[in-house]
């Protein structure tokens, strides 16, 4: 079968047309070479310095998932293994100088996010330790946190929860319900859960290990309640491992993936702990119960607080394309071997990629990797700026955090997607643990909803944009609003009526070919997506504007009858971060042949997203029938190029053996394709092969 699609679906109407085509065609014809090394390079971003170590790292057997333990023995592993993680360092790189670490933010990152490749549990679980645990004791604590608790979380002395969620309160964190009064006669702070919904739930560390956590409660001081701040509490006894008096909790027990992990529940009855367990950056209490916060406004504390712990999503973010990298190329590595049917011959059968069903599958998937990767570096680059004090503006944080809240929820659920189709492109050999797909996927499950789950943190993203649109106009004066209703208003006549207004740049008339080849130009798929996100927030501006002049009642109702396009709308901006973030990653690529299979793949990205939302695209009157039609033709065509490309192009990803891990992906199967297919020449050639029943049949008529 045909590795190359010579047969063009868009057929030319003129010589010029056809001059446009054989433009489009003439890259296939010099068959462009990736050069893979040089590709690599690109897509390791950064920090590939420290990508290559920490990767070297993880190809370690000694920290590799080994499928079927039993929850316990997984546990157990991953707890000695965190322990390698400290004797080389790995860990410390985004700890301060002065203790030992490095102050390497997006390094810091960048290592962690790969040891998704030797166990997911590993990962998570060492976030929870320097991450989450860690990282909340040194960005909301202060010196005397430092000098005092790090050394020793830094050491894994202290193995650590990160305490915030709590059974009735998860996504709502400013609702939890775990107090902590100040009492000025002992100077401590009383920790108590009030009832069960206050228990803290699901916390990675707290089942088995734990022996303090970062609890986030309510401050009650002088009978204010402040808000939710960070206490440092020891939960167990260092020697013993049994509660402390006043703490209590349960394992979670056995979970859908990440089981190499002690997720638990902790309760707290008035456990006492000294005035300097506030860890007290953005907020603290005097000896007399006074207190004071660098910022007055209760709700900007509370959300500068939770924005210092943004790098969890951000890890999350690149964990997650990291495993749909690996999925996709085990997928594509088996899918090139593996042979099925013969179709075009009577003697030779197919390659399962060679079918353009398959190609459909994967490649396009390939493709959102690939924006992915280069969306999830520009947001390295992003947090460390911000995280090392370089760009550190309120404005710089709330970009991050916009940021990391649009593209976490993409990448985990095109992770999901990516990962159950590779293991149904691989058949039943995706379905055993020994290739890793299954695993994998069962692991990754949780990433969409912890750390913020998906649909909240789009919300958080839809109010960002909101807020920009509407400051948009906020020193706009009175004729500007003016024009803009009108415009607002002959826009509208345009929906639904035919093409709009804005679209009559994007001309529909002359040729299938060239509009084909106008939507390939980048301008105008940049037009096409940010068209689309901006008339989704004007349009959502609009309705929502009367909810300022209702009660608060209504204001949300009225905003949660929008509430789905609200979400839709952050999606499609997500989408557009990262078609820009591959477009500018692209523009930089000097090899010839790789730049042209790489235009190619960003092609299926952005006009992918278009057909994706095609629906959007018609109704709105931006893009008539026969040019929609147009763009699936020519995803198409973009993918049957790409197809002899794939391998090399998840080669590019650079993960060797010891990352995949997965039998199908190893050569074995290549081996007994050979294998199978020297027999049956051989059969052949000999004249002994039994003649088929069905030939001989047609013989004799
Ligand atoms: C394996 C695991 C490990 C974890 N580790 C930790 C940890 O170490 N420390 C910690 O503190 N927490 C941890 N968590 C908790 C995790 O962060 C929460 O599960 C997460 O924040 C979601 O909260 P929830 O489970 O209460 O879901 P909910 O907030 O109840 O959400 C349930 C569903 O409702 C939807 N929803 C919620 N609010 C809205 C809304 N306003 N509009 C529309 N839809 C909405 C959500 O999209 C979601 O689909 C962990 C959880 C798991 C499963």
């Amino acid at each position: 079968m045909a590795t190359s699609n010579t047969t063009s679906p868009i057929t030319p109407e003129s010589d010029t047309e056809a001059k446009v085509e054989a433009g489009l065609d003439a890259a296939t014809h010099s068959a462009p070479i990736v050069d893979v090394p040089y590709l690599n390079r690109r897509l390791m971003g950064t920090w590939a310095d420290v990508r290559v170590e920490a990767r070297k790292l993880a190809g370690d057997p000694a920290l590799h998932r080994i499928p079927g333990l039993s929850m316990d023995e997984h546990r157990k592993r991953v707890s000695a293994q965190l322990q390698v993680l400290v004797e080389n360092g790995h860990v410390h790189r985004a700890f301060p100088k002065e203790l030992g670490g490095l102050g390497d933010n997006g390094g810091n990152i960048t290592a962690f996010e790969e040891l998704v490749s030797a166990d997911p549990s590993l990962q998570i679980k060492g976030g929870v330790q320097w991450g989450l645990f860690g990282s909340a004791v040194l960005q909301l604590g202060t010196e005397v946190h430092h000098k005092t608790l790090l050394p020793r979380i830094m050491s894994l002395e202290v193995p650590g929860a990160f305490a915030m969620t709590e059974t009735g309160h998860g996504s709502d964190v400013a609702s939890v319900a775990t107090t902590a009064t100040f009492d000025v006669d002992s100077q401590e702070f009383d920790i108590h859960t009030p009832f069960r919904g206050a228990w803290k739930e699901y916390l990675g560390n707290a089942g088995v290990d734990g022996t303090a956590a970062v609890v986030f409660a309510q401050l009650i001081t002088q009978g204010v309640n402040h808000g939710v701040h960070a206490f440092y509490v020891p939960i167990r006894d260092e020697k013993t491992g049994e509660f402390l008096p006043g703490v209590g909790g349960l394992d979670n027990g056995l979970k859908g993936g990440l089981n190499g992990i002690d997720n638990g529940r902790l309760h707290f009855t008035h456990v006492r702990v000294p005035r300097v367990a506030l860890l007290n950056k953005y907020g603290d209490v005097a000896e007399d119960g006074t207190y004071s916060s660098p910022i007055s406004s209760p709700g900007r504390r509370f959300f500068t607080m939770l924005g210092t712990l943004v790098q969890g999503r951000v890890s999350l973010d690149g964990a997650a394309t990291a495993a749909s990298a690996i999925g996709l190329t085990i997928a594509i590595t088996y899918g090139n071997q593996r042979r099925q049917f013969t179709a075009g011959s009577d003697t030779d059968e197919e390659v399962l990629l060679d079918y353009q069903r398959h190609q459909r599958r994967l490649i396009p998937r390939l493709a959102t990797t690939y924006a992915q990767t280069f969306a999830h570096d520009e947001l390295l680059v992003k947090f460390d700026s911000v995280f090392s004090g370089e760009t550190d503006t309120d404005d710089d944080r709330q970009d991050l955090e916009t940021l990391a809240a649009a593209l976490k929820p993409l990448s985990t659920w095109h992770a999901l997607d990516a990962l159950q189709e590779a293991r149904e492109a691989c058949g039943g050999a995706g379905y055993m643990a020994e290739n890793r797909l299954v695993d994998l996927r069962s692991d990754l499950d949780v990433y969409v909803t912890f750390e913020g789950d998906n649909n909240v943190l789009l919300q958080l993203v839809a109010k960002r944009l909101l807020t920009d649109y509407s400051s948009k106009f906020k020193n706009a004066d009175a004729g500007a609003l003016a024009r803009y209703v009108v415009e607002q208003a002959a826009d509208r006549a345009y929906h639904g009526t035919g093409l709009r207004r804005l679209a009559q740049t994007v001309r529909d008339f002359g040729s299938t070919a060239r509009s084909v080849q106008e939507l390939r130009e980048t301008g105008m798929q940049r037009e096409l997506l940010t068209d689309r996100v901006e008339t989704m927030i004007a349009d959502l501006a609009q309705r929502l504007r009367p909810a300022s002049k209702m009660s608060k009642a209504e204001a949300a109702e009225v905003f949660n009858s929008v509430q789905n396009e609200l979400i839709e709308a952050a999606r499609a901006h997500g989408e557009l971060l990262q078609w820009e973030a591959f477009t500018r990653a692209v523009e930089q690529i000097e090899d010839a042949g790789t730049r042209q299979v790489m235009d190619w793949l960003h092609d299926v990205f952005g006009l992918g997203l278009i057909e994706k939302h095609l629906a959007w695209y018609l109704i709105h009157g931006r893009l008539s029938p026969q040019r929609a039609q147009a763009i699936t033709a020519y995803i198409d065509r973009l993918i049957a190029r790409l197809r002899p490309h794939a391998q090399d192009l998840v080669d590019a990803f650079g993960y060797g053996p010891e990352h995949l891990r997965a039998v199908i992906a190893d050569g074995s199967e290549q081996a007994r394709q050979d294998e199978a297919r020297a027999y049956y020449a051989e059969l052949r050639a000999s004249g002994d092969a039994p003649v088929d029943e069905k030939t001989l049949r047609t013989k004799k008529r």
